[in-house]
């Protein structure tokens, strides 16, 4: 007997109305609908209780409604919440802060809302520094949905019949190691990715690159994390050619993948790393790092945006911080992490349908196929389990270039008990398939 029956009355009266109102075009998730939330935990609206494998998709990094940060959004909402385009203590003290733990050259923080915005004001001033229009970017990429993050995707999925994407915007093939673009060996292939791009340059550019746009693991198209060394060769070749290296680090910012930022695992110095999501962990900001001689093109007024550094973000972001520094996350992010991905690889020896697990910290994926040997990916097996676990109180999400990941991505705030648990009823459904 499943624990739960799902979904519960009131649940199914919201997702009635959701399809109703909403226009059908959300993404399909589990068969419940959140109430509230603390830590690790959610409560659907019919008082079921869930373990959370999906940070709220990767934002609520600190934990949900985490006391610290809750007080301090209140405490700032009575006080003040928003005067566009003066500087405040929150908003200058923040971006002090921010400067203070990224990568050495990154000396300059431009505040926005989303990480589209981000990853968007980036490209905007590659173009402005370099005098250039052409963008580099990777299949399977995922930068937001406006203009030109958009016309930076690699998926299908993000810019299907929207029409043409802007012009300028190449792309190269990323080392998606499973699926081999190449059909060669991860160990033995010497980047052959990276040697394609030179032919990429040579047959599809102007001569006029801005820069190259990459996310540090390709987070929409499954988690999938290129060969270590990958990107300090790219970010070498990126200097070779005189373009600018933008590492996208809106989802794995603060923590996800048991550093502070992934560009530490490589000593990585992009010219600027958009942040955004887990950083204010549930309250929308994002903030685009770069180096002050870049965010010199500007003239001053030219880098705005309404509720960019606004007082409320700024709080909470602190609050975030602090929070980091007081719980040590950034080591519980590794520790957990490497206790979650042992027992996924063992579920993955057992079960015929897990073909891949990958990931660092607590980012990892679990990709589905239906046979091991030919790879075929297999999203209805993969519902099943997200299906059943749902009635058994875990909660994960799906994604994946071909839609049939489980996102393993927990609020890094996870202890060993609530680790162990939530494995535990994993593998009870997972190895429970027919
Ligand atoms: N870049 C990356 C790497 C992302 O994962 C996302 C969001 N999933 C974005 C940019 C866009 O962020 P937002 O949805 O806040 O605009």
């Amino acid at each position: 007997m499943p624990k739960y029956d799902l979904p519960g009355p009131k649940s199914a009266e919201y997702m009635e109305m959701s399809d109703k109102y909403e226009g059908g075009a959300t993404s399909r998730q589990q068969p419940f609908v959140w109430d509230h939330a603390e830590g690790v935990k959610i409560w659907d609206v019919d008082g079921n209780e869930y373990i959370d494998w999906t940070s709220g998709v990767l934002v609520t990094n600190v934990g949900h409604c985490h006391p610290h940060h809750v007080e301090a959004i209140q405490k700032q909402v009575a006080r003040l919440m928003n005067p566009y385009d003066f500087p405040t203590p929150e908003r200058v003290t923040y971006a002090k802060r921010l400067v203070g733990i990224t990568p050495e050259n990154l000396n300059a923080c431009f505040m926005v809302t989303t990480g589209s915005e981000a990853t968007e004001a980036a490209m905007r001033m590659a173009k402005r520094y370099s005098g250039k229009h052409e963008i580099i970017s990777f299949y399977g990429g995922f930068h937001g949905r406006t203009g030109m993050a958009m016309s930076a995707a690699g998926k299908q999925g993000t810019k299907f019949r929207y029409g043409p994407t802007l012009t300028g915007h190449i792309q190269s093939p990323f080392p998606y190691c499973y699926r081999c673009p190449f059909d060669l060996d991860c160990d033995s292939c010497g980047f052959k990715c990276l040697a394609f791009l030179d032919l990429v340059v040579k047959t599809q550019t102007t001569g006029d690159l801005a820069a190259v746009i990459t996310e540090p693991y390709q987070g929409g198209s499954g988690f999938i994390f290129p060969p270590d060394g990958w990107l300090t060769e790219l970010q070498a070749w990126c200097r070779e050619h005189d373009v600018l290296f933008i590492l996208d680090e809106v989802q794995s910012s603060f923590g996800r993948t048991g550093k502070m930022f992934a560009a530490e695992h490589e000593d990585l110095q992009p010219n600027f790393m958009p942040l955004g999501k887990g950083i204010g962990s549930g309250i929308p900001t994002s903030a685009l790092m770069t180096e002050q001689r870049i965010m010199d093109v500007f003239e001053r007024g030219e880098a705005s945006s309404t509720t960019g550094g606004n007082p409320v973000s700024c709080a909470a972001a602190h609050a975030v911080l602090d929070i980091f520094e007081s719980e040590n996350l950034v080591e519980n992010s590794a520790k957990m992490g490497e206790y979650m991905k042992g027992r996924l690889l063992e579920m993955q020896e057992k079960s015929p349908y897990l073909g891949d697990v990958r990931g660092k910290g607590l980012v990892m994926g679990m990709e589905f196929v239906k046979d091991k040997e030919t790879k075929e990916p297999a999203p209805d097996i993969m519902w099943e389990v997200i299906d059943t676990c749902a009635t058994e109180g875990l909660c994960c999400g799906a994604v994946g270039f071909y839609g049939n990941v489980i996102r393993v991505a927990p609020p890094l705030v996870i202890s060993q008990d609530e680790a162990e648990q939530s494995c535990d009823i994993m593998e009870s459904v997972l190895l429970g398939l027919d």
